[in-house]
């Protein structure tokens, strides 16, 4: 039988990639006829690049994107000034992509749907999910599905989380709204994120950002109701500015929910269907790429118990991270400066992980910082022969991973790639003794230990 993924937004399209690799029986249908247009979530945060790298795509997002340009402040006496939401870090052995990377969201669903479709995967437009008892789905082409398990990756309208009856606690901000739209225009240069405060100084009025790798700018403006209103406003406050080309619009209003359930039987909620955050600090969109990240090996292996960890992993994390944005979308009415820090460590989403949960089992007396349920960090090794090893490499692809510091690995049942590390010291995953550190598809570290046996016991487990 197969899986049902309703929505083909960054979501569902991880999702179907995370089956597709693996060859487990899919359909992902999509409500809309055609792909998504608006350039919307734009931002994707370090964390969720070690996820495409881990899939394999990386390099094509890389060449898509850019590092977010400088803000440029237009104060209302003419001034400009120019400073960063976050500096620029350095890659480091156990980061290798410190920076959040701009790409206009059509795009990310474009490379995501591509990388899909050329492991052999097809994508369901116009097939809208319409009913559900079960996991019998009911489609709009009149098809009946009866599937194996339901994901609802239908956004934060979600169909299948309405009818699983599953509520959705939390805010609308009526007053908080916002135009945006991807425009065209002649009149700015494309090196920094243009910004216009208010009369006081405070409160951002019209924001026009360069999107790389195309012509385009998103714009917003948060004052404005209508296209009119919008060309109202920058005809007001950046008259040097032509607008020749309106693209996709918005009318965008603040809603801060999240489920107090991720499954339901056998169906799923994630992404925005699960939870929908402020765009402030923009993390709507990682966060549903990583449920699905999580989600996908769990639907592959039909293992109930395993599935049953993707809640007790994801829903805390959609708390915090909703309780993130929530906050700096609160801020939005401070000065520019301040409404636009982005440099809180936890945005990039690396320090996000699983430590005490479900699947964490660190067994050393003295664990290191580094520990089960972490992410599990790059580093560049020597295997026993003193060739190379970097981690990252060894870790790409769907299957499990046994890293073995300075210990002979032990025989392990189930498909687990073993990779000897010739030594037993290693600063990124701060390890002094000889250690065994089993790490899960999803590249965080399931299993930590001295002894062979504890890893024999957690494959077993699970697998
Ligand atoms: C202005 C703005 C800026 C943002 N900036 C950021 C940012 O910088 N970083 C970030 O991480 N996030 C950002 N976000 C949030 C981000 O856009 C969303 O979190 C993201 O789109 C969620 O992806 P998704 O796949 O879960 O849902 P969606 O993208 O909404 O996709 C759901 C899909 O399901 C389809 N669908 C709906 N109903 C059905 C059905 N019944 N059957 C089948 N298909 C269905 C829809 O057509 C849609 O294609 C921003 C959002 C806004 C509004």
């Amino acid at each position: 039988m197969t899986i049902l993924i309703a929505g083909a937004g960054p979501t569902g399209l991880t999702a179907a990639i995370e089956l597709q690799r693996r060859h487990v029986p899919y359909r992902i249908v999509e409500a809309s006829s055609h792909p998504f247009e608006g350039s919307r979530g734009k931002g994707l945060q370090p964390r969720t690049l070690e996820v495409l790298d881990d899939l394999g795509v990386l390099d094509r997002f890389l060449a898509a994107g850019a590092l977010y340009p400088p803000l440029r402040i237009h104060r209302p006496d003419g001034t400009l000034t120019d400073w960063r939401m976050d500096e620029v870090h350095e890659p480091t052995p156990a980061v290798p992509y410190p920076n959040g990377w701009m790409v206009p969201q059509w795009r990310t669903g474009e490379l995501l749907a591509e990388h899909l479709t050329g492991l052999g995967g097809r994508i369901e437009y116009g097939t809208a999910v319409t009913g559900l008892r079960g996991t019998t789905v009911e489609l709009s082409t009149g098809e009946t599905v009866e599937a194996r398990y339901v994901v609802g990756a239908d956004g934060g309208r979600s169909t299948i989380r309405r009818l699983l009856g599953v509520g959705f606690a939390g805010e609308t901000y009526d007053t908080h709204t916002m135009f945006i739209a991807d425009v065209r225009l002649t009149g700015l240069p494309r090196d920094a994120w243009h910004m216009w405060p208010g009369p006081d100084g405070r409160t951002q009025q019209l924001a026009l950002c360069p999107l790389p790798g195309t012509d385009v700018w998103q714009l917003f403006a948060p004052l404005a109701t209508s296209e009119a209103e919008m060309r109202a406003v920058v005809a007001r406050l950046a008259p040097e500015v032509t607008l020749t080309h309106v693209g996709w619009t918005s009318q965008f209003r603040a809603n801060i929910r999240m489920v107090d359930r991720y499954r339901v039987d056998n169906v799923f909620l994630a992404g925005d269907a699960a939870h929908i955050h402020s765009p402030a600090g923009g993390q709507g969109l990682n966060t549903g790429i990583q449920d699905a990240y999580n989600l996908g090996w769990k639907l592959a292996a039909g293992n109930d118990a395993l599935l049953d960890t993707y809640e007790a992993e994801r829903l805390p994390i959609a708390a915090h991270v909703l309780g993130i944005s929530t906050k700096l979308h609160h801020r939005q009415f401070a000065a520019p400066e301040e409404a636009m820090r982005r440099d809180d460590p936890v945005l990039r989403q690396l320090g996000l992980g699983y430590r005490g949960g479900p699947l964490a089992a660190d067994h050393r007396p003295r664990p290191g910082e580094v520990r089960a349920g972490d992410r599990a960090p790059d580093a560049l090794c020597h295997d026993t022969s003193g060739a190379p090893v970097r981690i990252f490499d060894a870790l790409r692809g769907p299957h499990w991973t046994l890293l073995c510091f300075g210990t002979p690995a032990p025989a392990v049942p189930g498909e687990v790639h073993v990779v000897d590390i010739g030594g037993h010291t290693d600063a990124s995953y701060d390890i002094t003794e000889p250690t065994l550190v089993l790490v899960r598809p999803d590249n965080y570290i399931g299993c930590v230990t001295h002894d062979p046996a504890d890893v024999t016991a957690y494959v077993k487990n699970l697998l």
